[in-house]
C-alpha cells in the first residue's frame, strides 16, 4: 500500500472472506458478521486517513507508534463507537456506550495507552478490554507502517521490525514446492519473513520439540506448537488454501483456540475478537 492508494481493496477483501466464512453451521458466524461490520468501518477510516494524508502529509514516520495525529482521527471515533453499540455482541457493545459517555480527553488517554504498549507490555490485558482502541487504530497503524522505509532482513526477529510488536499469526506462502513462513505484526499488520523449524516466543529450534497440528476439516489453519514453552502460533497456510486471508481466516478459527488450550497450549497474542 502506497499513499496513493487508500488500501480499499484489501479491507473489501476482508470484508467479503468474513461473508464467506460465515455459515449457519459455524460457531463463528456472529463474530464474522460483527467483524464485517467493523472492517467497513475501517476502511471508511483508512480513506479518510488516505485523503488528510495528501492534503497534509507529514514526514515519512520513523516508526509506525510515533506520535497519533488526533485532528484527522478523532472526529471518526464517536462514529465507530456507534458502530460497535449497534452491531457488537452485548458486553462490547454496553463498553462501547460507556466509552461515548467519556468525554474527548479520555477517549485520548485510552487510544495513546494502546498505541504506546500494544503487542510490547499488553499481554495480561486481554482482547476484550483491548478492542476498542485496537479496531479503532488498527487502519492508523496499516497505513503507517506501510509507508514507512524497510531496511533488508538479515536476522530472524522474533518481534514486529517496524513496531517492535509480537506477532499475530504466522503466515505460509507458497514458494517452490513448498510454503515460506512469515509473522504478521498483531499492531502494524505488516509481514516479516521467519524461519519454519523456529518457535518465535522462546526460540526453541529443535523440531521435535516443536509439533504442528492440522485439524481435517480446515488444513490450512495450523497450530505450530512448541513443548518448551508451551505457546505455540496460528499459521494460516496459503499453499492450501489460497483464498484464505490470513486475518479472517484466524477469526473464524474458534475450535482450533479450544483445542490448543485443552492440549495445554497459549496464545502469544490474541486477535481482535479474543477467539
Ligand atoms: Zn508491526
Ligand atoms: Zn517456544
Amino acid at each position: 500500500m502506497t499513499p496513493g492508494q487508500t488500501g480499499g481493496a484489501e479491507y473489501d477483501a476482508r470484508i467479503k472472506r468474513a461473508e464467506q466464512l460465515s455459515s449457519p453451521h459455524s460457531a463463528a458466524t456472529e463474530f464474522l458478521e460483527f467483524y464485517g461490520h467493523v472492517a467497513s468501518f475501517q476502511k471508511l477510516l483508512l480513506a479518510n486517513i488516505a485523503a488528510a494524508h495528501q492534503v497534509k502529509p507529514p514526514a515519512p514516520p520513523a516508526e509506525p507508534r510515533g506520535e497519533i495525529d488526533f485532528t484527522v482521527i478523532l472526529p471518526h471515533f464517536r462514529g465507530y463507537l456507534s458502530v460497535i453499540e449497534n452491531h457488537a455482541p452485548p458486553a462490547l457493545a454496553e463498553s462501547a456506550r460507556q466509552m461515548a459517555l467519556l468525554d474527548s480527553d479520555s477517549w485520548i488517554a485510552s487510544l495513546e495507552a494502546y498505541w504506546r504498549y500494544a503487542g510490547i507490555y499488553d499481554q495480561q490485558v486481554g482482547a476484550f478490554a483491548q478492542f476498542l482502541p485496537r479496531a479503532f487504530l488498527q487502519p492508523y497503524a496499516e497505513f503507517r507502517a506501510a509507508l514507512m522505509a524497510r531496511a533488508p532482513q538479515v536476522t530472524t526477529p522474533r518481534l514486529c521490525p517496524l513496531c517492535r510488536s509480537r506477532p499475530l499469526l504466522g503466515v505460509l506462502r507458497p514458494e517452490g514446492d513448498g510454503g515460506k513462513r512469515f509473522l504478521l505484526c498483531s499492531f502494524c499488520l505488516q509481514e516479516w519473513e521467519f524461519r519454519r523449524i523456529l518457535c518465535p516466543t522462546c526460540g526453541e529450534e529443535a523440531e521435535d520439540k516443536l509439533p504442528v497440528y492440522v485439524a481435517e476439516d480446515s488444513p490450512h489453519v495450523r497450530v505450530e506448537a512448541c513443548d518448551a514453552c508451551k505457546f505455540y502460533l496460528r499459521t494460516i497456510d496459503l499453499t492450501k488454501d489460497g483464498n484464505a486471508i490470513p486475518i479472517v481466516d484466524d477469526l473464524a478459527a474458534i475450535p482450533h483456540t479450544l483445542w490448543a488450550s485443552e492440549q495445554g497450549y497459549s496464545r502469544l497474542q490474541p486477535n481482535l475478537l479474543g477467539t
